[in-house]
């Protein structure tokens, strides 16, 4: 197309490309959740639908965008991970972040039917979004490692305040009696005033969500003599594993690769 006089405003645009080997990290999260979870009637404090709802969004994202090796989520939630050689949209940051908020507010709403079937959104559920680019592998994980300790302290928070809660105190008195404490004082709790084992709770809660590709083993079709052939392909998978220690990533050792 021929070049116009009114070209130049282009040269305004900011260049952001995101340094080169660096891995990069999206995280987005629901705006107004706590609202949001409200006026929807989630399932207080973790409702398994909308876990799943989350969840089968990042698996959706992996499709979209290849070059994501690795996602964690938890609660409104959602990290992905490129690779750090990653050349999608020449790394270009806004391009980045707002493709990744988008396409996850809009599969969102998309497929809320069907993990929602009997309630209507009864508004725009929408998600911000941040990126981060880390020059080392180790860092990469000691932000993960970050995320996963922060939902285990708000997970077992909530958990708490929320059997308080349900068992009749005022929001206020079940906040006065969680200051202060500490993970042995919320174990001790949940297991005197409730029966609750926190050990025992769905991984799902306690460690929250990751998304990765995996080997899987498949039958293709049977052979004339009856006999199965079978296919090793790449398959989105979601598991609830404790990513702070060294086990996961031994078993995964390609998840990361440099
Ligand atoms: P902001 O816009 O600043 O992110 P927010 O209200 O979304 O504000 P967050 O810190 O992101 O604040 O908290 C998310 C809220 O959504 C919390 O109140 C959390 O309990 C709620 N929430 C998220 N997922 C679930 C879920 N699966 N079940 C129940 N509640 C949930
Ligand atoms: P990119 O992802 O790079 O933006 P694109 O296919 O969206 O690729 P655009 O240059 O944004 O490319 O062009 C938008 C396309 O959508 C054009 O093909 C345009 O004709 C079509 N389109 C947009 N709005 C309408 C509309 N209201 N009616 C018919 N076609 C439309
Ligand atoms: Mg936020
Ligand atoms: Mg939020
Ligand atoms: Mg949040
Ligand atoms: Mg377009």
């Amino acid at each position: 197309m021929a070049n116009s006089k009114y070209e130049y405003v282009k040269k305004f645009e900011a260049d952001d490309k995101l340094p080169p080997y660096n891995w990069i990290v999206v995280r987005i999260d629901g705006c107004h959740f706590h609202r949001f979870t409200a006026d929807q009637e989630f399932e207080k404090p973790n409702d398994q639908n909308a876990l799943d709802l989350m969840n089968s969004c990042a698996v959706s994202m992996m499709d979209q965008f290849p070059d994501i090796v690795f996602a964690y989520g938890v609660s409104d939630e959602y990290s992905f991970i490129l690779k750090e050689t990653t050349q999608f949209y020449q790394r270009r940051s806004s391009k980045i972040l707002s493709l990744f908020v988008s396409y996850f507010s809009a599969l969102y709403i998309f497929k809320w039917k069907d993990f929602f079937p009997h309630k209507a959104l009864e508004l725009p559920p929408f998600f911000d979004g941040r990126v981060v680019c880390y020059p080392k592998l180790r860092i990469v994980r000691d932000y993960l490692t970050w995320r996963q300790v922060d939902c285990h302290i708000n997970n077992q928070y909530n958990t708490c305040f929320w059997m308080l809660v349900k068992s009749g105190k005022s929001v206020k008195e079940a906040q006065e009696l969680l200051k202060g404490t500490q993970t042995k004082d919320k174990n001790e709790l949940l297991f005197q005033q409730f029966g609750i084992n926190y050990a025992k709770l769905p991984a799902i809660f306690r460690k929250g969500s990751c998304v990765y590709k995996d080997k899987v083993e498949e039958t293709v079709k049977l052979d004339d003599t009856g006999n199965p052939i079978k296919r090793v392909r790449m398959k989105v998978t979601v598991g609830h594993f404790d990513i702070i220690g060294p086990k996961f990533w031994s078993e995964h050792p390609n998840i990361l690769e440099e």
